[in-house]
């Protein structure tokens, strides 16, 4: 996978030195940011994309906290290591469910509008959640919570870059020395003592996903190239409720739907699933109708039986429905989409990763706290709550180290241009191949296909974007070979049970080699 690193001659660029360069907009790096500020040092922020335009601002549902008189976040702990199927690293969820409390009440104390009902905060139960304890602001959460976190960083004139991709780690002697963005055709080298990755996640390498399309992952490939290790890359979350109507993209229709009481039923009217059963089991349930040809709905009528008002609790998800067509209509049709991504790059609750002064946090990352199965809403508090961790461990790294000083290198001249990656065909035609032969339901056979074809589409790749994309796929697809049995999101049909040998991480070594590793 490293064949194609391309040595930047840093000096040739034009150069801005920062002490923390935090790379992502949405609420892992605004939090990441903001801690930083408290603490007193100034990051700089690039993304790729403008502020609100992230998955962050996307979510819905809501965050959970064990905040109500009878939780404690002793039962969110439970609820969570029992979601994630053996796979769960134990110290870490503590820390998530025991600090999200605090995280949580930093969040109101912000002034995020969380809902309130008789003076008190409004919560939602979640499937697989054993107590309500998802705060939310109607269907619009996570724009709430990022436009509270931007509104405070912009008051402290902390700057941040839009349209600068990340291009390359550069490190030396495994410590980090800063990166390379690029906008537009220009590159810039910005030298850093910290760089933090809030990148995201990567569903949308697959075809039908609920995400922003352009958050691709393939910073995890970038990760992969400078050093950084992956892990459990197979584990994709494929969201039971994503709109199925045909030209029109997976729209999410939030799991609070069905919390507040929808009710899911085939063609014939009938219900076939609990639906507030783990969201891998419903998924699957909705994916092997549609494989039978039969169409699945989403039917709303208990929510108007309940005296709910469909268009004041979820305002966002009935405008939608309106754009699309299907205002006021009480049955909607819905099928899987790849929502989110548990693998990512090793990091420890504190963001710090394998290679010195390189933090990952959100869901860019990988710490274990979703074991196999990450429970609705716990992807939220992850961004703040390690978010949070991660600002003081860039503190202490900062406090302890110098800029690093970069030998000369021979500039290779194999810079190449960085392609528009919209709309490229390569990438449509991954996007397929991952979705029919390493999605839902995988198999050995489905997953040998997918990686020869993956190795043939690489031939003809003609810039680092597409090589990037590629790679990932090849890692998640020899992860989810690799793991011959099915554990919460990961389902193989030809292990269709749990096996003992592997309740352990996959690892990602050099070369694609995976290790299987207890944490
Ligand atoms: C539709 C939807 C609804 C959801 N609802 C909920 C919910 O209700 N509750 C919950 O807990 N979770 C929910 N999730 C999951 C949750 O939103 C995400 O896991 C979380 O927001 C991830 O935040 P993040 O900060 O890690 O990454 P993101 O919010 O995805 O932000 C990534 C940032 O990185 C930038 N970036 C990416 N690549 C590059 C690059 N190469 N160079 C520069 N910048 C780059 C992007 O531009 C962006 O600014 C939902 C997800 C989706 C898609």
């Amino acid at each position: 996978m490293d064949r194609y690193i391309t040595n930047f001659d840093t000096k040739k660029l034009p150069e801005e030195k920062v002490e923390v360069v935090v790379i992502g907009a949405g609420i892992a790096g605004l939090s990441t940011a903001l801690q930083l500020i408290k603490l007193g040092i100034k990051p700089l922020i690039i993304s790729e994309t403008k502020i609100g335009n992230s998955n962050s601002f996307l979510a819905q549902g809501g965050i959970a906290a064990a905040i109500s008189k009878d939780d404690d976040p002793e039962y969110h702990y439970l609820d969570t290591i029992k979601a994630g199927k053996g796979l769960c690293i134990d110290r870490n969820v503590r820390v998530l469910v025991e600090e999200g409390v605090e995280r949580v009440i930093d969040l109101i104390k912000y002034g995020v509008p969380f809902d309130i009902e008789n003076g008190k905060i409004k919560l939602t139960r979640e499937g697989a959640h054993s107590k309500r304890r998802v705060l939310h602001v109607k269907d619009k959460t996570g724009s709430a919570i990022g436009k509270t976190l931007w509104e405070i960083l912009s008051a402290e004139n902390v700057h941040i870059g839009v349209e600068y991709k990340l291009e390359e780690i550069i490190t030396v002697n495994n410590k980090v020395a800063g990166i390379i963005v690029s906008k537009r055709n220009s590159k810039y080298f910005i030298r850093a003592k910290s760089v933090v990755l809030a990148t995201g996640g990567y569903s949308s390498i697959f075809l039908r996903n609920t995400s922003q399309y352009y958050i691709s992952g393939n910073t995890l490939s970038i990760a992969y190239r400078s050093g950084a290790t992956l892990m459990d890359l197979e584990f994709v979350q494929f969201h039971p409720t994503a709109l199925d109507l045909e030209g029109f993209p997976a729209y999410l229709i939030s799991e609070a739907v069905r919390g507040e009481g929808a009710i899911l039923i085939d063609d014939n009217g009938e219900r076939f699933i609990d639906e507030l059963k783990p969201r891998d089991e419903v998924a699957r349930a909705i994916f092997l109708k549609n494989l039978e040809g039969k169409k699945v709905y989403l039917d709303i009528t208990p929510l108007k039986e309940k005296g709910i008002n469909f268009e004041e609790r979820f305002p966002n998800i009935a405008s939608m429905l309106k754009y699309v067509g299907l205002a006021g209509k009480t049955k909607i049709p819905v099928s899987p989409a790849a929502h989110y991504t548990i693998g990512g790059i090793k990091a420890q609750a504190d963001g710090k990763t394998k290679i010195e002064g390189l933090f990952s946090v959100g869901e860019v990352s990988c710490t274990g706290v979703h074991g196999a199965n990450r429970l609705a809403s716990n992807s939220l508090l992850e961004c703040v709550v390690f978010g949070f961790k991660t600002a003081y461990s860039v503190f202490v790294h900062n406090m302890n180290n110098d800029f690093v000083k970069i030998p000369d290198i021979k500039n290779q001249g194999s810079e190449s241009e960085n392609k528009s990656h919209l709309n490229n065909e390569i990438i449509l035609n991954l996007k397929k191949l991952m979705w029919e032969k390493v999605g839902l339901i995988r198999n050995k056979e489905s997953l040998e296909e997918a990686f020869k074809t993956l190795e043939q589409l690489e031939e003809n790749a003609n810039n680092n974007y597409l090589k990037d994309i590629i790679n990932l796929a090849k890692a998640i697809t020899v992860s989810a070979l690799n793991r011959e049995e099915s554990r919460g999101v990961h389902f193989r049909k030809d292990f269709p049970y749990e096996r003992e040998e592997f309740k352990k991480h996959s690892i990602l070594n050099k070369n694609l080699k995976i290790n299987l590793e207890v944490s």
